[in-house]
């Protein structure tokens, strides 16, 4: 619910902290932002447009692909990264104040709920993958940031510790400073300088994107967009001034998907804005049904 992340949240106007005032949350400068009656709060700067997003249709198919299980070992690697990454920063935690001497825990413990506790998604979508991290860690509230209402309307509903907050991944982040122990960005855009931003010290990002091998056999029988094997090197250089690269993991395994699934699966990249919907639909055509395809990503852990 909103309230769970309501400590966290930053004006799109000013940055001053929002308090949640019966639907409305205000901050100090008197700016308002009122929640939709679907449980989501648009924190939109001014002139930001809510129509690049997906459509009602996109997400509903992309719901239902995640929730038949498809990427289960995508979201099942990435609870585990988050699990780890909080005990390392639980570990530095005991260890600053033992050098420390009875200095003030810093509130990054399971469960605290310090300002650390924060888990954001940074274009959260639906929230499947954001939920998931949720359930591994017991007692965390979760951000699902995304531009999309559509997705957003879902994310609101997909578990009880999730607030849905609808901004735009390229500008200022409507969170306070040091405010997220833990960010996510699965398939999302990256905007460096913000997520070191919002982390606290010790944070971990959270990183999953395609290898070269993704989606391979659709990519030759479909003619997608592919992923070159450079993206992981520019990702690390992108993020490079603002985040340490902490290690990384592949997850590869095979998917048995139905040509519904796979019109899905390619409406989800980015290729469904690059191919000839004719062409395309004949090539979609031509398809086993089942067939088998590859699914390979890369989960990278960066910490501020
Ligand atoms: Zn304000």
């Amino acid at each position: 619910m909103l309230q769970d992340i309501e400590p966290y949240l930053a004006c799109p106007h000013c940055a001053r902290p929002l308090t949640l005032d019966g639907r409305t949350l205000r901050c100090p400068g008197g700016h308002s932002h009122d929640l939709a009656k679907q449980g989501y709060v648009s924190l939109l700067a001014g002139d930001a447009h809510i129509g690049t997003g997906d459509t009602a249709d996109m997400v509903a198919a992309r719901g239902d692909f995640l929730a038949a299980g498809h990427y289960r070992p995508i979201a099942d690697a990435l609870a585990e990264a988050a699990v780890e990454a909080v005990a390392v920063a639980v570990a530095v935690a005991v260890a600053v104040a033992d050098a420390d001497a009875g200095a003030a825990d810093c509130g990054d413990g399971p469960g605290v709920d310090g300002p650390g506790a924060l888990v954001a998604d940074l274009g959260a979508g639906t929230g499947h993958y954001l939920a998931h991290v949720l359930d591994a860690l017991p007692g965390r509230p979760g951000a699902a940031l995304d531009i999309s209402k559509y997705a957003l309307r879902r994310a609101a509903r997909a578990h009880p510790r999730i607030g849905a907050v609808v901004c735009d991944a390229w500008r200022p982040l409507p969170l306070l400073d040091a405010s997220a122990g833990l960010v996510l960005n699965v398939f999302a855009p990256r905007n460096g300088p913000e997520i070191r931003r919002v982390l606290r010290p010790g944070g971990t990002l959270l990183l999953v994107s395609p290898t070269s091998r993704h989606l391979r056999e659709l990519v030759d029988a479909l003619g997608l967009l592919s992923v070159d094997e450079e993206k992981q090197r520019r990702i690390d250089e992108k993020l490079g001034p603002y985040l340490t690269p902490a290690g990384r993991r592949e997850v590869e395994f095979t998917m048995r998907l139905s040509a519904e699934d796979v019109r899905t699966v390619v409406g989800m990249g980015p290729s469904a804005w690059h191919t000839d919907p004719a062409r395309l639909a004949e090539r979609l055509a031509a398809l086993p049904d089942p067939v088998e395809v590859t699914a390979s990503v890369t989960v990278a852990a960066y910490r501020r």
